[in-house]
């Protein structure tokens, strides 16, 4: 008999107690119609505050091939997705959404693109119904403006919804900085990734934690994780700020020599002041945005904790069979 191949599913469930369930139903459908693989979930309690972690336990109980990890508090998908991707020892590893945005159906046409060598398969929304005009032009800005300020290169509508082959996972798992911006990793490491066009649907169940705010927070980290080109834009303006002044200073210094004082420069003084100002605080702004992320970098705290898990009680095993 040939060897099945492995499919790791890594899925980071935040307050997903409605629909954990019925993504496992869902899930499992489509599995079924796959016999050559064989698929392992790796559900990743992200420290939710409702009934998550007990619904994955019930579900753990039920499926033997659901594993989960559950974090001792919110560390945010980032985190979730790495501890997943931690955990997994399959061939093919996918990351996806608990609530169904990234349908499972996909599967056939990803697992197909790896089989005919990519290393990774990712998927793109199509048409996304039910979002405001307003967030829409704000992410096809964040995306031109990423792709051209930093080495990840994705397409518009890039998800975070991919199955990738075990050495794509692992070179992500070296890169163990503990501010995470995932579009950005997957397309740093490089390797061979196919995409695919998918019609995401509005959330079935539960309700989405991204509020405007965080989105304005994740574009910022977007840019500043993969780039230093907004503190070279600040040197490059401070130096064209620079040069004008000094033409300015002397064509003043000029009319004073030569023709006398002649009107008091109120509008002139002002103007200066608040301009540079200005620049001033976004350049220390725009300094201090790296700072902070060195800061924390630096530190090198853990990525996540884990509270509980099924992991261990393998590993045990494990450890139990060889003394
Ligand atoms: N998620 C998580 N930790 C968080 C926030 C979200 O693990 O702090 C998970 C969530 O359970 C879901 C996925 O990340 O599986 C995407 O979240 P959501 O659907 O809220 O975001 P959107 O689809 O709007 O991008
Ligand atoms: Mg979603």
């Amino acid at each position: 008999m040939i060897q099945k191949k492995t499919v790791d599913l890594v899925v980071p469930c935040y307050n997903e107690e409605e629909g954990l369930e019925v993504f496992v139903t869902e899930t499992n459908k489509v599995i079924d119609t796959l016999p050559a693989y064989s698929f392992r979930y790796i559900l990743v309690n992200d420290g939710s505050r409702d009934k998550t972690y007990i619904i994955m336990k019930r579900l753990a109980e039920r499926f033997s091939n659901i594993k989960y990890i559950s974090f001792s508090r919110n560390f945010g998908k980032e985190a979730a997705m790495y501890a997943g991707l931690q955990h997994s020892s399959a061939d093919y590893v996918a990351v996806m959404d608990a609530d169904l945005q990234h349908p499972p159906s996909a599967f056939p046409e990803m697992l197909s693109a790896l089989e005919e060598g990519y290393d990774c398969c990712a998927a793109k929304r199509g048409a996304r119904k039910g979002e405001s005009v307003f967030r829409g032009a704000f992410s096809k800005l964040f995306f031109k403006l990423s792709n051209k300020l930093t080495d990840a290169k994705n397409p518009y509508g890039a998800m975070d919804y991919r199955i990738m082959t075990r050495q794509m996972a692992d070179s992500i798992l070296e890169l163990s900085e503990v501010q995470r911006f995932s579009k950005g990793i997957f397309s740093w490491v490089g390797f061979n990734t196919k995409w695919i066009s998918i019609d995401t649907v509005d959330r079935q169940l539960g309700q989405t934690t991204w509020k405007f705010s965080s989105l304005f927070k994740y574009a910022i980290d977007g840019i500043t994780c993969f780039s230093v080109a907004p503190l070279r834009f600040t040197a490059i303006m401070g130096a064209v700020i620079f040069f004008v002044s000094l033409i300015y200073i002397m064509i003043t210094l000029i009319q004073t020599l030569f023709f006398g004082i002649t009107t008091p420069g109120y509008v002139t003084t002002l103007c200066a002041v608040l301009f540079l100002g200005g620049i001033t605080e976004m350049s220390i702004g725009i300094l201090g945005e790296y700072i902070g992320k060195i800061y924390m970098e630096a530190k090198n705290r853990p990525i996540y904790i884990t509270k509980f898990s099924n992991f261990e009680e393998e590993n045990n095993k494990e450890s139990e069979e060889k003394s």
